[in-house]
């Protein structure tokens, strides 16, 4: 286990630095590179995840300030099937 640090200084700058580190590309779009990093759970709503690893994700810009409240990636809600094949 290593030691952690992360209550002194600015914890929030290294966890920010460990989330860009660890999603280099953007969650959302995959493809342009993480800039910024997104809480998945709105801070509005869920202060107290502010400094959740698993609430954070690498985002781009232009991602990170048109997602607004959408549902957390990865359990994207896809239709059940869409035999729209033609
Ligand atoms: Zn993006």
């Amino acid at each position: 286990m290593a030691a952690s640090d992360g209550r002194k200084g600015r914890p929030w700058r290294r966890l920010r630095e460990q989330v860009l580190r660890e999603e280099p590309t953007c969650r959302y779009c995959q493809r342009r590179p993480s800039t910024v990093v997104d809480h998945i759970r709105p801070l509005s709503k869920y202060p107290q995840l502010a400094h959740e690893r698993s609430n954070l994700a690498g985002a781009c810009r232009p991602c990170n300030t048109s997602k607004h409240d959408r549902p957390a990636p990865g359990r994207r809600a896809r239709p059940a099937s869409s035999p729209l094949r033609w």
